[in-house]
């Protein structure tokens, strides 16, 4: 029956939208929680340089030690922490943890920090990043910020300024997820990056050819002309890399190369990979 207006209209919320609703009000309220108490961690994930497959870093991606649903993901979570105004607090920890981490590995290997469009805000992230390098002692240039160009889209000037001010301070500045979005080109204009993330997306469609090489040829052709690095996101298969080695790609990152692991086994990762 149709609902009426007024006193019966409490009839369309069903039992289950209730309990969604209930279940996505108890998990703010606990992230709420993790944000006082800390309750995240950073795994970290190898860089390699190809042809090489040589070591250069690691990106540092978050995970959240639920009390009692164990380890989240970051699509769980961070959609989330946006809506909730809680990104720069995580974003400020993120930054910390990932250059204390960083600062033990040895020279010069690099951490990869995501950035989300929040930390923007009250033009606070230089200052975030300074504290983050001031107290870990981590020299500039082994940290990269990787942003999305949703950033640049939705802060405009105000986050063009902030990533010059930490570019000429020696920080290297990525654009992630590149060609998803619907801008890429004119971003680049837009803001000298350092390095092209080549989003997952298209290298999962590797080594099929069609549309998703000639992508990739054109993005690490774009990366030769303009003198920046290209790195593949998302390896998974011999076959792939075979694809991004002719395609002259600078730099991998992938489950080919290693899955993201806590900092605690980075050293590990570390040992394998020099002797492999
Ligand atoms: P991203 O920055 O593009 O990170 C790469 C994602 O792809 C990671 O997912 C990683 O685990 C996954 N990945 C890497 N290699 C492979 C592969 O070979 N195959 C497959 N299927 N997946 C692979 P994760 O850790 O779930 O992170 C998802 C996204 O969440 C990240 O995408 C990034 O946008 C965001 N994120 C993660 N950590 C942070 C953070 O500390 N701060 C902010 N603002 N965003 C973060
Ligand atoms: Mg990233
Ligand atoms: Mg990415
Ligand atoms: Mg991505």
């Amino acid at each position: 029956e149709a609902p009426t207006a007024g006193a019966g209209s409490w009839r369309r919320f069903s039992p289950e939208m209730d309990l969604r609703w209930q279940e996505s009000r108890a998990l703010e309220a606990a992230l709420r929680i993790a944000v006082a108490e800390e309750q995240f961690e950073l795994h970290y994930q190898p860089q390699v340089a190809l042809p090489g497959r040589h070591l250069t870093g690691f990106e540092a991606l978050i995970r959240w030690r639920h009390p009692e649903r164990g380890l989240l993901t970051p699509a769980c979570f961070l959609p989330m922490a946006e809506r909730l105004g809680l990104m720069q607090r995580i974003g400020a920890w993120v930054l910390r943890e990932a250059c204390r981490t960083a600062a033990a590995w040895p020279r010069p290997l690099r951490v990869a920090v995501n950035i989300s469009p929040a930390q923007f805000e009250d033009e606070s992230l230089p200052a975030a990043v300074e504290a983050a390098l001031a107290d870990s002692g981590l020299a500039p240039d082994r940290l990269e910020l990787e942003v999305t160009e949703t950033v640049l889209l939705a802060t405009g000037d105000a986050a063009l300024a902030q990533l010059l001010t930490l570019r000429a301070r020696g920080v290297g500045i990525a654009m992630d997820d590149f060609g998803t979005g619907h801008s890429s080109l004119t971003q680049l204009r837009a803001f000298p990056f350092d390095r092209l993330k080549i989003d997952r997306s298209f290298v999962k469609d590797l080594p099929a050819g069609g549309d998703a090489l000639a992508i990739v040829r054109a993005v690490t052709g774009l990366g030769r002309s303009l003198g920046i690095a290209v790195t593949a996101e998302g390896v998974e298969t011999q076959a792939q890399l075979q694809d991004l080695l002719r395609e002259g790609c600078d730099a991998a990152q992938g489950f080919l190369f290693g899955r993201p692991v806590p900092g605690s086994d980075v050293p590990a990762v570390i040992g394998a990979l020099a002797a492999a």
